[in-house]
């Protein structure tokens, strides 16, 4: 049994929309997709969290010269086409990460600092359990960074028991984040297209290990709201179906103007993404996570030092070593993504 949890990195405290469920469900409320939400006193508590968090990386000066989380994107591959999400119109699907590459990175990652980053990502802008070396990945950092946690995130519909069991082989998942976007079965085919009962098999699968108490780490069905009804109906459907699961609407956001409009004003905060790095699967570093072609980047894995050359070049370092306000900042002055 692994059920017992294990002290966790800060990050977590970094998902205030995951936190206000219950209020949103005891109010009658979504607060955090409302187009007004930013009036609603409930999202100002959510920013006040978000701002509480980021003074914690601020503060704390070993991220300030090395990545608190590195993501890397392995295959830029999906089988999915969500309504919200800037793949559909990627320019560079179907990129594979090269094994020599990746290990540049982790290499490049353990000379600046042998621990490692506290917190590891293998996904981007896709599912990144199609890509079939995925766990061989893992195993990589984990041998490296035996301290290491990681969050995985993914659409669910490759994590069959199999799959799933591999990934429990690894002892450094800290969570495991679902994007299932509606309980529907009509509109959830319609807003991801892909089959929803084959998702719905592995959800209840992966629901009746948790309960087993045959793993700890927390899982998040998420889904990516509209601000209508439907997300309150979500949550209360993820709670009825999944109580050991926790429920997740966040709000979307434009991916740097690719999709849509965001519905924020934006806060006069600054952001936890400048204390991560995020690596493209050909290689090209991304300004954040919404960055998804890597457009906003400065450099490349393959001609870059990861750490000296991107994640502490002038521009990055500037962010940390005088973070302010993400408003004075010409690349996240129209951004209202909380991420
Ligand atoms: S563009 Fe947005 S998400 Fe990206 S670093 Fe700036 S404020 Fe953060």
């Amino acid at each position: 049994m692994l059920s017992a949890k294990p002290k966790l990195p800060f990050n977590e405290s970094l998902q205030p929309f995951q936190e206000q469920e219950d209020d949103a469900l005891n109010k009658d409320i979504i607060v955090s997709v409302r187009s007004d939400a930013v009036r609603d006193p409930t999202y100002a508590r959510v920013l006040a969290d978000y701002q509480a968090a980021l003074q914690r990386y601020i503060e704390e000066d070993r991220w300030k010269t090395y990545p608190f989380l590195a993501s890397i994107e392995t295959y830029s591959k999906c089988n999915a086409a969500c309504d919200f999400c800037p793949y559909p119109q990627l320019g560079r699907k179907g990129e594979l990460l090269s094994e020599l590459l990746f290990e540049k990175i982790i290499s490049d990652l353990a000379d600046s600092n042998p621990l490692g980053p506290a917190m590891m990502m293998l996904s981007r802008v896709n599912e990144p359990f199609l890509d079939k070396r995925l766990f061989e990945f893992i195993q990589h950092i984990e041998r490296q960074f035996p301290n290491v946690w990681m969050n995985h995130v993914s659409n669910g519909s490759p994590l069959n028991e199999a799959n799933f069991d591999r990934l429990l082989a690894s002892k450094r998942t800290s969570l495991l984040k679902i994007s299932f976007n509606d309980h529907r079965q009509d509109r959830y085919e319609a807003v991801m297209k892909i089959n929803y009962q084959n998702t719905l098999k592995n959800l209840r699968m992966i629901h009746a290990k948790k309960v087993a108490g045959e793993f700890w780490f927390p899982v998040r069905i998420g889904r990516v709201g509209d601000g209508s009804s439907d997300d309150l109906a979500f949550l209360g459907w993820v709670k009825r179906e999944f109580p050991a699961f926790e429920p997740q609407v966040s709000p979307r956001f434009d991916w740097r103007g690719k999709v849509g409009s965001s519905t924020y004003e934006v806060p006069d905060l600054g952001c936890a993404q400048w204390f991560q790095l995020h690596l493209l699967a050909n290689g090209r570093d991304a300004f954040c996570c919404t960055d998804s072609e890597g457009e906003a980047g400065i450099g490349n894995a393959k001609t870059h030092h990861v750490v000296h050359d991107i994640y502490n070049s002038s521009e990055r370092l500037a962010l940390r070593t005088n973070p302010g306000s993400r408003l004075g900042i010409r690349k996240c002055m129209s951004c209202a993504a909380l991420a």
